[in-house]
């Protein structure tokens, strides 16, 4: 990446910070409401952060964090064997730039504790074929360390179960369509983990995942049910972790695995975030947070261009105090616009149309009186100076 375009993603993420730039349209969409902290369409929602993705889509993109490039150093700060070295009869190795699961290693844990994250992963059954139904290239990529297993299998032209195929969240649900390519070649998964939320030991959400086998959709935002069993359902009530570590599996075949990165995902609303439909108080926590931003940032202005920033305040939260300054600027301004000559008028074009935008708006929204006096005079203003059509 070139100097210049790395300044200009800085000054991209500068300018996204909700009180940095102010807003061309802030009266413009329908404005928050009991469950929307944000109007519709709103300049101070948080612009997402900038990811550049990969050449190529398997790899990371930029915000990845990766877990195995394919190096002996990757595989020792981000892996540890889960069963001690005096009790396994094998290491996992590193071999043509993947991880190998050997027998006799156990399962192998992520360093890294997850919660929600979206996860890319590839692996390979032997190139030589052995075994047969669930003896054939079989491992697994297990999430909060050993609660759901999605199954890695080699069952290409190989009967199983269904609910133990590649691609399968093991136990539980099958996938959709048999997307493998043949035995021993590369397939990938790419997998979005979303953890099951529990508070006070109620679950409030059971958890899904949506898993893509080579890219092919395979399972869609499948609930966990309590999470995979060999032969046995779990409660469904079974209480997940906050975070866990990924696990790989050693169940006796020589699997391999490569180019192994995860993006953690933005908190639900049901756990302290915004992605979601959130409750009345938190929306209303979130309003106030905007509109203090707002209101602080007004400090930083002056004379109408203060007023229209605390009248966009209003529209997060009732303040007396930043409705009295921006009426108070207000009317200076609209008494200054009335000692100004006809022909200079010109100069202030901008500013009557933003003021009238802005005025026009909290009325439709009831967030000022409809009688505000001011609202009709520079309504006219405009009309009369040919800014605006008469409608
Ligand atoms: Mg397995």
């Amino acid at each position: 990446m070139n100097r210049l375009y790395k300044v200009l993603l800085i000054l991209t993420a500068a300018i996204a910070t909700p009180v940095g730039l102010a807003a061309k349209s802030a009266f413009f969409g329908d404005p928050p409401d009991n469950h929307h902290p944000w109007a519709v369409h709103d300049h101070n929602r948080p612009l997402p952060p900038v990811v550049t993705p990969a050449a190529n889509i398997a790899q990371p993109p930029s915000d990845a964090i990766v877990l195995f490039d394919g190096t002996e150093v990757s595989f020792h700060e981000n892996w540890r064997h889960n069963r001690p070295a005096d009790e396994r009869e094998q290491n996992w190795i590193v071999i043509e730039g993947a991880l190998q699961s050997m027998r006799g290693a156990g399962k192998l844990s992520s360093r890294a504790e997850l919660g929600d994250f979206q996860l890319h992963i590839e692996w390979r059954s032997p190139t030589e074929i052995v075994g047969q139904g669930q003896g054939r290239g079989n491992s697994g990529v297990f999430f909060m360390g050993s609660m759901v297993e999605v199954q890695v299998l080699d069952n290409y032209k190989n009967p199983t179960y269904a609910d133990g195929m590649a691609g399968a969240v093991y136990g539980i649900m099958p996938p959709a369509v048999n997307a493998l390519r043949p035995s021993g070649e590369w397939q990938s998964y790419d997998i979005i983990f979303r953890r099951p939320i529990a508070r006070d030991g109620v679950i409030l959400d059971h958890g899904s995942l949506t898993v893509l086998l080579n890219g092919v959709v395979v399972q869609d935002n499948t609930p966990l049910e309590g999470g995979s069993g060999h032969k046995k359902r779990k409660p469904l009530d079974r209480i997940f972790p906050e975070l866990g570590a990924l696990m790989l599996q050693d169940h006796g075949n020589p699997v391999r695995f490569r180019n192994i990165w995860y993006r953690p995902l933005r908190p639900r609303a049901i756990d302290g975030g915004t992605d979601g439909q959130l409750t009345e108080d938190s929306t209303f926590t979130k309003r106030c947070e905007i509109a203090e931003e707002l209101r602080q940032h007004a400090q930083s202005l002056e004379g109408l261009q203060k007023a229209l920033r605390l009248l966009e305040s209003l529209k997060y939260e009732e303040n007396t105090d930043a409705r009295a300054e921006a009426d108070k600027l207000i009317t200076l301004y609209v008494a200054k616009l009335k000692k100004i000559a006809p022909l200079e008028m010109e100069a202030e074009k901008n500013q009557v149309l933003s003021l009238d935008e802005a005025l026009q708006y909290m009325q439709r929204y009831k967030l000022i009186p409809n009688d505000y006096p001011i609202s009709s005079f520079v309504n006219d203003l405009a009309i009369q100076q040919g800014w605006k059509a008469n409608k």
